[in-house]
């Protein structure tokens, strides 16, 4: 029971797990009030995730009560809010629950193997004291396990404190039985927890990785904003991604990740990205982002420099620290800007506008966003190589993007920067001609050329085209449909029809299942060696079954988009490119 001094002072939020049911969380919330009307607010999104999730769908047997224990009336008034009318007393107590229908790193989860508290999807607020401390009392059975969160324990050792309603949103807890990994670093202390940890994967390596990404981002930016235990919290439950915080963030990923290089190359690339949001879009946040407003979405035209430029950096910081070697740097940048070459939206909408529409694009997708949109994580961070390199040659290798990150963090890590603080550091550091680039690649839809840059390095990317296996110049190349398959689908399904392709010329469009191409049956088994024997500008048929209807289409087959671009060494690669690329990647280019 509450103690109505307290009760004035601060907001008690008591969580619990019922028995007999899976994915509920039980929730008391003690509100201190001083009118005869109150407004309880439930979040729609929540920070770092832009996408209105209307976690109030998932709010179910909502009452209040006074503190002695009198029944309050308490109506729905939107989607999202409720009003009881407390009358006179001085707390309202809240009981509800939230039911956890999805598992990932921007919601919550309850089950009996562990939970996952993101506050924005628990937590009820109310205007009058979104401002107060929030105590959390967490009542879990052994069986469940231990809390762990970054937030703080409470001063009389009951649950834990939040300064307000943004800390309690921003501090997850995981309840689990679960293997921790603390380390210290510059005197400042880390914890890696493994939820779900088992035997294919090895903490105490991750946990040395994870140090060596620490150290390495740490010393990028060369001052440490943390002021208690920063928590890796990894739940290695399947699923994928992770989620930023102020002194944690919740990584998902899969079970057996470790076991294949290239997926623990990724699971270290989204712990170097989660870790460089300390400084990129948590401590350093564009204007658009500056105060949170749970109800609504917030604008910012930036996201291609606090996700996109750190997706740059997350990569390029694990070859600094020696976790990737420089052939597995270029892999993942040639990916990269494989990705953007190949999506024709990218002609089509600006990576600033991009950035804006993130609500309702890139959460959203659908069948035409590859027509109609590019990815500000992609292209942010392609913008970052090409701009980097800008800044590198223009300054004789005396400077580079890292010192437009550090001075754009020196200026801007107590107050939010505006629409074009960034460019105004670029062309500061990098020389009047590097901000006009950057202007360009920001509100244009013009490539970023990524050639020249490649070639201040003594490098070249090939963008090979699709050949069937034998000599290339004997072989014909394979043509292709212009469309996208549905995964996960044992038939041809078209997910997705790219602009200015002979599909798209012949007419077809999602949904639509390729049965046969000139008469022969098509099936994914058969669909490259079939393809092949078709040479580019060539014109057949396609029988197609579109809503269960049979129907004939005329295509002109075009070049197949090629599977992966490479970066090769150009002739004449010498000691100058060698010296550049050291620099650059942290270690020398020829291992
Ligand atoms: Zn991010």
């Amino acid at each position: 029971m509450s103690n109505t001094s307290l009760a004035a002072s601060e907001v008690i939020h008591t969580i619990s797990f019922p028995a007999d049911r899976e994915q509920i969380i039980l929730v008391r919330s003690e509100f201190p009030v001083k009118a005869p009307v109150t407004e309880l607010r439930m979040p729609n999104w929540t920070p770092g995730s832009y996408l209105i999730r209307e976690f109030a769908a998932n709010v179910n047997r909502i009452s209040a009560a006074s503190a002695d224990g009198a029944a309050l009336s308490l109506g729905k008034i939107s989607k999202d809010r409720w009003q009881v009318n407390t009358g006179e007393t001085d707390t309202v107590v809240v009981d509800y629950e939230v039911f956890t229908p999805d598992l990932n790193v921007s919601t919550s989860w309850a089950s009996q193997a562990f939970a996952l508290i993101n506050g924005a999807s628990v937590f009820l607020y109310t205007p009058q004291t979104s401002e107060l401390p929030q105590r959390l009392s967490i009542v879990s059975d052994a069986g469940r396990g231990e809390s762990f969160t970054a937030m703080a324990p409470a001063l009389d050792g009951d649950g834990f404190r939040s300064e307000n309603y943004d800390e309690l949103v921003d501090n997850p807890v995981a309840v689990a039985k679960a293997p921790v990994y603390r380390f210290t670093y510059e005197a400042q202390d880390y914890a890696l927890l493994n939820v779900g940890e088992n035997e294919f994967w090895d903490g105490e390596q991750a946990a040395r990785d994870v140090e060596k990404i620490v150290a390495e981002t740490q010393s990028f930016w060369g001052i440490n904003p943390l002021k208690k235990t920063y928590w890796f919290m990894n739940f290695i439950v399947g699923g994928k991604g992770g989620l930023e915080h102020d002194h944690s963030t919740v990584i998902m990923t899969g079970r057996r990740q470790m076991r294949n290089r290239n997926d623990y190359i990724k699971w270290l690339g989204v712990v170097a990205h989660e870790f460089f949001h300390v400084w990129n879009v948590r401590n350093m946040r564009p204007v658009g982002l500056a105060q949170y407003d749970y109800q609504n979405e917030q604008y910012t035209s930036q996201l291609w420099l606090a996700e996109g430029l750190t997706s740059y950096y997350d990569n390029l910081l694990l070859s600094r620290a020696g976790l990737i070697t420089p052939k597995e740097f270029m892999e993942l940048l040639a990916k990269d800007i494989h990705r953007l070459e190949t999506t024709p939206g990218r002609l089509l909408r600006p990576v600033a506008e991009a950035s804006l529409d993130a609500w309702i694009r890139h959460y959203q997708p659908n069948a035409n966003s590859v027509n109609s949109t590019i990815s500000y994580y992609t292209k942010g961070a392609v913008i970052g190589f090409v701009l980097d390199t800008y800044i590198r040659k223009a300054s004789k290798g005396r400077r580079s993007l890292d010192d437009v990150m550090r001075k754009m963090y020196e200026l801007y890590s107590n107050e939010p920067y505006s629409h074009d603080a960034f460019e105004t550091v670029v062309a500061d550091m990098g020389g009047a001609g590097a901000g006009a680039l950057l202007r360009s690649l920001l509100t244009t839809t013009t490539d970023p050329d990524v050639d020249t840059a490649f070639d201040y390095y003594g490098l070249e990317l090939t963008r090979g085209a699709i050949l069937v296996t034998g000599e290339p110049d004997e072989e014909p190349l394979i043509s292709a449909l212009g469309v996208l398959w549905e995964e996960d689908n044992p038939g041809l399904i078209v997910k997705a029809v790219l602009r200015g392709t002979g599909g798209s010329s012949a007419g077809l469009i999602p949904g639509d299942e390729i049965l046969a191409i000139g008469n022969e049956r098509l099936t994914r088994d058969k669909f490259d060696s079939l393809m092949a024997s078709f040479s580019p500008g060539e014109q057949t048929t396609l029988l197609v079954s579109r809503r269960d209807r049979i129907i004939e289409l005329n295509i002109i087959l075009d070049v197949a988009i090629p599977d992966h671009f490479e970066i090769v060494l150009k002739s004449g690669f010498g000691k100058r490119d060698i010296t550049r690329l050291e620099r650059f990647l942290g270690q020398d280019p020829r291992q």
